[in-house]
């Protein structure tokens, strides 16, 4: 695998002329990957260490559906040598710069069991840690580096394990959030998720679907409300609103804030706060 790596940074270097863009292929010679959004580059990097340049399409700050490429990230996508992404229309943009691709494109969904959601498959695998695992793996494979990855692996079967003694005894199972990223973590530890918006932030309800969930929520008694640091509180505040519940962050870790940055936040300290939110928000034991 590594002589396919570096190969396609070799035809990287034909293709592009040698040396003109430091990024092409990484500061010092090591494996240009590009990778779709934060959880995707996190783990590239912890994988892949020092052999490997990391670049994260999706800029901070900004959340991954639907993402837009700029030229210049449309010419990175083409001259990577890994490229990772999620496909099933999560990033179309992306899908298809990497159709043009002259190092190793993975579609980081194949292969995974993913539940539906109406017509759509849901793309929040992440969330899942134990899914999330799984994706860690083949970056391994990808990148050769199956020790790293076994490791980081390792650090996410503990992470799910936290998740399960921590969920396991909760007085209420239902997770209001703004748009429907939590699926696969509710299905793993036994929570019914209540989305707002749909799969994607964009997906916004109708006056009656919004009126739908308001009756739901009720029904439930849920007495908290969750909203995301990417996407406007708009709508969480206006269910919360209407039943009398409170407003909390649940982060569905599809990127970073600059504040994130600063802070030295990353997907595992992000993921302990959101099982924090959780057993606050459901009353758990
Ligand atoms: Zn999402």
């Amino acid at each position: 695998m590594v002589s396919r790596i570096v190969l396609a940074l070799a035809i990287g270097f034909l293709l592009t002329g040698c040396g003109g863009d430091e990024t092409v292929s990484g500061k010092d010679g090591s494996a240009d990957v590009a990778a779709a959004f934060y959880p995707l580059a996190y783990a590239a990097e912890r994988v892949g260490g020092a052999v490997v340049s990391v670049t994260n399409l999706t800029p901070p700050g900004t959340e991954p559906h639907d993402v837009e490429l700029s030229a210049r990230d449309v010419e990175r996508v083409r001259s990577a040598s890994v490229v990772l992404y999620l496909g099933s229309g999560f990033q179309p943009a992306l899908e298809q710069a990497a159709e043009g691709a002259s190092g190793e494109t993975i579609d980081l969904l194949e292969g995974l069991d993913l539940r539906a959601a109406g017509t759509a498959v849901d793309p929040h695998v992440w969330l899942d840690p134990v899914r999330y695992a799984r994706i860690v793996e083949r970056i391994g494979t990808a990148l050769d580096r199956p020790d790293e990855a076994a490791r980081l692996k390792k650090e996410l079967l503990a992470l799910d394990g936290e998740f399960r003694a921590g969920l396991e005894d909760c007085e209420r199972q239902e997770l209001v959030t703004s748009h429907a990223a939590f699926g696969h973590l509710a299905e793993r530890y036994g929570l019914e998720q209540i989305a707002i918006s749909g799969l994607s932030p964009e997906a916004e309800p109708t006056a009656g679907e919004l009126e739908q969930v308001i009756e739901k929520v009720r029904e439930h008694g849920a007495t908290t409300i969750f909203f995301e640091t990417l996407v406007s509180p708009r709508l969480a505040q206006t269910v919360a609103r209407e039943v009398g519940a409170e407003t909390a962050v649940l982060n569905p870790l599809e990127g970073l804030t600059e504040e994130d940055i600063d802070a030295g936040a990353d997907y595992f300290s992000l993921m302990r706060a959101n099982l924090a939110a959780l057993r606050e928000a459901l009353e758990c034991r």
